[in-house]
């Protein structure tokens, strides 16, 4: 397996300082994995935070870490977000979920939730915080999307279904805001070393036929060049690239993090 080192996996060509002093970056999910590292990482940028997650005492603690605000909701309940600042200047569409299952055993249930949480909420909260973004005419929208968003794979019905349609929304969000000042991009990360890789090994090795051992190797790295998970931070980084001084002109985009599996 490569070593971040080897493939230039550190948080290097982002600008430095305080460049996000006097803005306000709500990260959906922000307790765990990406989420807590896009609250860092906007946080040292000089944004303040909100961390929104139904994880009350992990949501805390970082909020508590990054110097922002914590905001204890389950994005499963529409009307969660109402409940949400709507004075946002970024938004990280982060909060995710998984299940693991071919589609004639998936659960209906677990479908419908897991669009709510990561379909029918990035929407609900950039509809609430658009009005904002327009008004002050400087708005980003990232949305955590996956390799998912581009290619599928078995047995992830739901979450390649919730990844594909966060990509239409957010070229749509990409339209309508640019005459505002508001940009709207997807990040697609591969295998990201977070809890939700983590607890997914003894599901893959169910559905695969294989031993949990295996999982890592034989699944989640087989479609990449490059043999290793990424790094939350390393995807952080990317978070906040797409509100720094350079990237204004890049919208409607979709940034593969994934070392390699798009191109096959
Ligand atoms: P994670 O499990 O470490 O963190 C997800 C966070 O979302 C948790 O803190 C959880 O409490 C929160 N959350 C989940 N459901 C919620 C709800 N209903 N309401 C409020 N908060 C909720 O996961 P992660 O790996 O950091 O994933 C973050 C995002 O990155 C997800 O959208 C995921 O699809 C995406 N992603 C992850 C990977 C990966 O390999 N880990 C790869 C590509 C994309």
């Amino acid at each position: 397996m490569e070593s971040a080192e080897q493939t230039g996996g550190t948080a290097a060509a982002v600008p430095t300082g305080p460049f996000l002093a006097g803005r306000r970056a709500l990260v959906t999910g922000a307790a765990s994995g990406i989420g807590r590292a896009c609250a860092v990482a906007f946080a040292k940028a000089g944004a303040h935070v909100y961390v929104v997650d139904r994880a009350a005492e992990a949501a805390k603690t970082v909020a508590e870490e990054t110097g922002g605000t914590a905001y204890v909701v389950d994005l499963s309940e529409p009307e969660a977000v109402d409940q949400l600042p709507d004075d946002a200047d970024i938004v990280v569409n982060n909060a995710g979920i998984q299940h693991v299952a071919p589609i004639h055993e998936f659960p209906v249930e677990s479908f419908a939730l897991i669009q709510r949480v990561m379909v029918e909420a990035p929407f609900r909260i950039v509809r609430r915080s658009l009005p904002h973004m327009y008004a002050k005419e400087w708005g980003r929208i990232v949305n955590i999307s996956s390799v998912h968003g581009l290619r599928a794979s078995p047995f992830k019905s739901a979450y390649v279904t919730a990844k594909h349609a966060l990509e239409g929304f957010s070229k749509v969000a990409a339209l309508e805001g640019a005459p505002h000042g508001v940009t709207s991009n997807c990040i697609n990360p591969g295998y990201v070393r977070t809890p939700l890789v983590e607890n997914q090994v003894a599901a893959q090795a169910a559905a695969h036929r294989i031993p949990a051992g295996d999982v890592i190797g034989k699944i989640m790295l087989d479609r990449t060049a490059i043999k290793r998970l990424i790094e939350p931070e390393e995807v952080a980084a990317a978070a906040l690239y797409l509100c720094g001084p350079h990237t204004g002109y890049i919208t409607g985009a979709s940034l593969p993090l994934d070392g390699g599996w798009s191109a096959h």
